[in-house]
């Protein structure tokens, strides 16, 4: 949805609908996180990610649920879900304290999501195909997460 100041305004929320979400573009970053981490929160593969400036970023609707862990990096990771369906949203970092890495899985259209930048790598499990790493650090990249990056691509939350 463009708004008349020409912004565009994304949406988005959990699978049972307790939760709710919004934030403007431009995003900070867009990145696949392949660290073990993101692995629990996905399933198994590595979590699709965009990196949304906190200032932009606001919850809606309803109170997830967070629970807090300590990267390798060292920093404290929280990762927010809905509490009832568990459902992951988003994640922020003592490392990255300007943006929330966001769930692409969460926002109500994630048909738009394109990146070819993977972080982590080190940490991928070897049955995950990789012909489309084109991009890749195999832990955290040099930089994080400052607001609306203009080249889009690179950070994470892995710490
Ligand atoms: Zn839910
Ligand atoms: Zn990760």
């Amino acid at each position: 949805m463009v708004l008349e100041d020409g912004r565009t305004k994304v949406s988005g929320g959990c699978a049972c609908g307790e939760i709710r979400f919004g934030f403007y573009e431009p995003v900070a970053f867009r990145t696949i996180c392949h660290c073990r981490a993101c692995q629990y929160a996905s399933g198994g593969g590595p979590a699709y990610l965009v990196g949304v400036p906190r200032d932009q970023f606001r919850v809606t609707r309803g109170h997830p649920g967070e629970f807090a862990t300590l990267s390798e990096a060292g920093n404290l990771v929280t990762r927010v879900f809905c509490a009832t369906c568990g459902s992951p949203l988003y994640s922020y970092s003592e490392g990255m304290p300007d943006a929330y890495a966001v769930k692409v899985g969460a926002l109500d259209d994630p048909s738009s999501f394109k990146t070819r930048t993977h972080i982590w790598t080190s940490e991928a499990q070897p049955w995950h195909p990789k012909g489309l790493w084109s991009v890749k650090f195999r832990r955290n990249p040099p930089f994080s997460g400052r607001a609306a990056r203009s080249t889009g691509d690179g950070s994470g939350d892995g710490g």
